[in-house]
């Protein structure tokens, strides 16, 4: 078997023509003519053993010497360094051409001498240009005139001037020719038909590697154009947060030291003021979180999610507290993730649970997880007031909010964030929900992200 696959790979590279592309026929028809000799090598000189047996027996020297010399061309087309593909194809064809004539003189139409000649116009329809193909027919032309002089002439001790008179040599020859005509007119339209496939197939691929090429240009663009706004969104809430500072600062001594100086309604306004400043300041953190997000947070590491889950309950309730009961988890698994990140995640999701509550029964979210083998999938489910169908994928953009800062206060970028962290980690997020049942956040994270 080994000494098979070293035979067939040095025949290979001895018969096929490197660097033309499987789109080119040429590729295989150079293939076709490299298995050729792989498989005729070995069976021409099997079929060498009977021929010289025959040979032997019924005293045909020519056939014998035909035969060996087949056999050792087969070997040159083969082995022989230094020749070109084209001169190893005619080789085998002139070989071919060898054969048969040799069979035909020597057998008859007892012989397989006609058929080789059929074959060899296939077979150079199959290996060579159209041009080659018609030159054989050409040739099988001229030995079947030559076959008809000697029968014309009675020359010879052939058997084909033996067994044959000319009628019936013209009746063969003839719908030799014509096989070998109607092969050469179908084949190499195959071969167009094939080529214009490849063409197309080629055309095709070019044009999709094109469009991905731009694709790729505009999704680097897009990614530039994005990191630059996040950059800004960073430098103007930084440096916002300092002028707003002193805002505050001055209201809250404006209200202390001059409270009893103003009127109800001045008060009133100082209190806006402040209030407004506070939900400014709050947007501004948020806001930085946002931007921060894949950015600044970008260390993995293992993150349990059970001492999250933990974390987050002693953020939100005093121990022993008695509504501590309402965030219920699996036992969850320890994950590949960016701590802070994973953390802000279910902390944003467990509190907008609890935020939007129903206020005719108490809160409870429950968080569970599937194994999906690359990913995991999370839910995380409460009893709220729940979304309105129309808008379960809005809420996930930046500034969304379904509520007046009245009813729940919020800035409408805490969902935007989880998304950004989901997708950090090469996941999804979507919501299922019920209004007036709850809401189902699901999201994917990726077991191996980059
Ligand atoms: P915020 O809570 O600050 O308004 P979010 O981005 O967290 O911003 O949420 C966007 C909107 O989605 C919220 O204003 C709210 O209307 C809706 N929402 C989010 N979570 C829930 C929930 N668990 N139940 C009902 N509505 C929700």
């Amino acid at each position: 078997m080994k000494y098979w696959e070293i035979y067939k790979q040095h025949v290979l590279t001895q018969c096929i023509e490197p660097g033309i592309e499987e789109t080119n026929l040429f590729y295989w028809r150079n293939s076709l003519f490299a298995m050729t000799v792989q498989y005729l090598l070995p069976l021409s000189v099997i079929a060498f053993v009977p021929g010289v047996y025959m040979a032997v027996v019924t005293d045909m020297t020519l056939l014998l010497i035909t035969d060996l010399l087949a056999a050792l061309t087969m070997i040159a087309i083969a082995f022989l360094p230094g020749l070109s593909l084209q001169f190893r194809k005619i080789l085998l064809t002139f070989s071919l051409y060898m054969v048969s004539v040799v069979l035909l003189y020597e057998l008859g139409m007892y012989g397989p001498g006609l058929l080789y000649l059929l074959v060899i116009t296939i077979f150079a329809a199959l290996i060579f240009e159209y041009r080659y193909a018609l030159a054989t027919v050409v040739g099988n032309l001229l030995i079947c005139v030559a076959f008809g002089g000697l029968i014309y002439l009675d020359w010879g001790s052939s058997q084909v001037v033996v067994q044959y008179n000319m009628d019936s040599w013209i009746a063969v020859s003839s719908n030799l020719l014509f096989l070998c005509t109607v092969s050469l007119l179908l084949i190499p339209q195959l071969f167009d038909g094939l080529q214009r496939a490849f063409d197309r197939r080629k055309a095709v691929e070019e044009e999709l590697k094109e469009n991905q090429q731009a694709l790729k240009i505009s999704l680097e663009q897009l990614e530039e154009k994005n990191e630059e706004l996040e950059k800004f969104a960073y430098i103007a809430s930084h440096d916002l947060k300092e002028p707003l500072r002193m805002v505050q600062n001055f209201m809250y001594l404006l209200q202390k030291k001059y409270s009893e100086h103003l009127d109800k309604k001045a008060n009133k306004y100082i209190h806006f003021a402040v209030d407004g400043a506070k939900r400014m300041t709050r947007l501004i953190n948020d806001l930085l979180e946002y931007s921060r997000v894949g950015r600044v947070h970008t260390e993995k590491t293992e993150v349990d999610l059970n001492e999250v889950v933990d974390a987050i309950r002693r953020d939100f309730f005093e121990e022993g507290d008695e509504s501590s009961d309402v965030i219920h988890a699996n036992d969850l698994p320890v994950i590949e993730a960016v701590e802070v990140s994973a953390k802000m995640l279910f902390q944003n999701l467990v509190s907008n649970g609890i935020k939007y509550r129903d206020e005719s029964r108490p809160p409870k979210i429950f968080i569970s997880y599937e194994d999906l083998q690359t990913h995991w999938k999370f839910s995380v489910k409460d009893n709220g007031i729940g979304i309105h169908p129309e808008y379960s994928d809005r809420i996930f953009d930046i500034f969304k909010r379904l509520h007046a800062e009245s009813d729940y206060s919020g800035t409408g970028i805490g969902l935007a964030i989880c998304k950004k962290i989901v997708e950090q980690h090469d996941g999804e997020i979507w919501v299922e929900s019920e209004p007036g049942a709850g809401s189902t956040f699901y999201f994917t994270m990726k077991k191996e992200w980059s």
